[in-house]
């Protein structure tokens, strides 16, 4: 894909997690797996976590696809470490909002670090997928229902 027009900084920061992966190797002691794709654009990614005391304690990705999909698990994964389940859900909750364009505070983003940088897919509707797949995966690895 071509990342013409975003913001310099921006696309350097999204090309350095896709090329260094924060976090990205599997966990042997993962206590929730799940593996998700988006078919439009072929990427896979399979999360795992080890939940201990209602916390993300470590989590892990391995799988293939994009840029964006590379660089959005990369950063969440830094984002979510260490954080609760509630935590990590309302991060979630507020990314979907985010690319989806919806109004959030700038409050609200500073929680999610670099991952707030991706809300300039919005620029780019068909990547919107790319961006929320691995957060629709730790939603679904940590028993959240489809609810939007
Ligand atoms: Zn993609």
């Amino acid at each position: 894909m071509s990342l013409a027009g975003l913001n310099n900084l921006y696309r350097e920061v999204i090309l350095d997690h896709s090329e260094h992966p924060h976090h990205k190797h599997s966990l042997p002691n993962a206590t929730n797996k799940i593996t998700l794709k988006n078919p439009t654009c072929g990427d896979v990614i399979n999360l795992e976590i080890e939940v201990s005391d209602e916390k993300i304690a470590d989590i892990g990705f391995t799988g293939e696809g994009c840029t964006i999909s590379q660089s959005s698990a990369s950063m969440m994964t830094d984002a979510v470490i260490g954080k609760s389940i509630n935590e990590s859900l309302e991060m979630a909750h507020i990314f979907s909002d985010m690319v989806m364009g919806k109004k959030h505070s700038e409050t609200d983003l500073t929680k999610l670090g670099d991952a707030a940088i991706l809300s300039s897919v919005m620029q780019f509707p068909a990547r919107i997928k790319c961006a929320t797949l691995c957060w629709w995966a730790l939603r679904k690895s940590l028993g959240e229902e489809d609810d939007d």
